[in-house]
């Protein structure tokens, strides 16, 4: 079974761990918290990071990795050396992902949307979503369905996560590969009236709503109620804004539009928040 630690959710920093519940192993998707928050709150998660396999970075704006460096060195320390993939783009947009890797000594492995990259015991295949960065990505973590030997034991129903953020809207790719998935990280970045009627300037809340922005709580309900089936156990709801948005919007939104769009399916799907400040465990 998977498991998702998001360590820190929001424009100030982003960190969540990926969990192979069966081999304890992880990816790390983006780092953009200090060392210290990092250790302590994959501490506080129970996640052991001797299991670290692999990082993967969504794109280049500096809340998704400028904690990286610190945290590679912190980690090699410790003996621990995690591949570390971003796209070609991302990565020549970014002296700080390129400085984090050099500095332990690795060199950044590519990947681009569509692949299929073996991290961790999983297969993680990422999809392009729309933001203003060189590139940016959501991925899909599959837990493969093991192999059944002539005879053997019944196949074991495989496990899916599904994870997008800073994304302007929810493009057919990112809505075609998340088909399925159990538990779902999908950004609840701001609420429309809050952010129109708030403090930041025109041209970044007309940034922020625009197609190469970030998910509103509207849009997020809708991708939920695109994607609900009846394996989806849980949602988590990310990247949320501390100034044009609560903690608790994005909940009741997700929550309203589930009961709205599928009262039959809604009681079977937690609806969970993503803060800043504390690290949040959903399996
Ligand atoms: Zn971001
Ligand atoms: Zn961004």
């Amino acid at each position: 079974m998977l498991k998702l630690h998001v360590l820190a959710s929001g424009s100030r920093g982003n960190a969540a761990i990926v969990e192979n519940g069966r081999t304890g192993q992880g990816v790390l998707v983006d780092c953009g918290i200090c060392k210290r928050e990092f250790l302590d709150r994959a501490a506080t998660c129970g996640f052991d990071l001797s299991g670290l396999a692999a990082v993967v970075i969504t794109h280049d704006h500096g809340d998704h990795v400028k904690g990286l460096g610190v945290v590679l060195r912190g980690l090699a320390k410790a003996g621990v050396r995690p591949a570390v993939y971003a796209s070609e783009a991302v990565l020549a947009a970014s002296a700080p992902l390129r400085d984090a890797v050099a500095s332990v000594g690795v060199s950044c492995r590519v990947f681009a949307a569509g692949d299929r990259l073996p991290l961790a015991g999983l297969a993680v295949r990422p999809f392009a979503t729309s933001h203003d960065a060189a590139a940016s990505f959501g991925f899909r973590f599959d837990e493969p369905v093991p192999r059944v030997e002539e005879g053997g034991a019944p196949e074991v129903a495989a496990d899916a996560l599904g994870f997008v953020t800073d994304t302007g809207f929810m493009t057919d790719e990112a809505s075609r590969v998340l088909a399925g998935v159990r538990l779902l990280a999908l950004e609840s970045n701001h609420d429309d009236r809050m952010l129109r009627e708030g403090p930041y300037p025109y041209p970044v809340k007309q940034r922020i709503a625009s197609d190469r922005g970030h998910l509103s709580n509207e849009q997020a309900a809708r991708a939920l109620v695109d994607l609900v089936h009846e394996g989806l156990e849980a949602v988590v709801a990310m990247h949320v804004s501390q100034e044009n948005n609560t903690y608790r919007l994005p909940r009741e939104t997700l929550e309203r539009a589930l009961a709205e769009a599928s009262p039959a399916l809604a009681p079977q799907v937690r609806v969970t928040v993503a803060f800043q400040d504390r690290p949040v465990t959903v399996a």
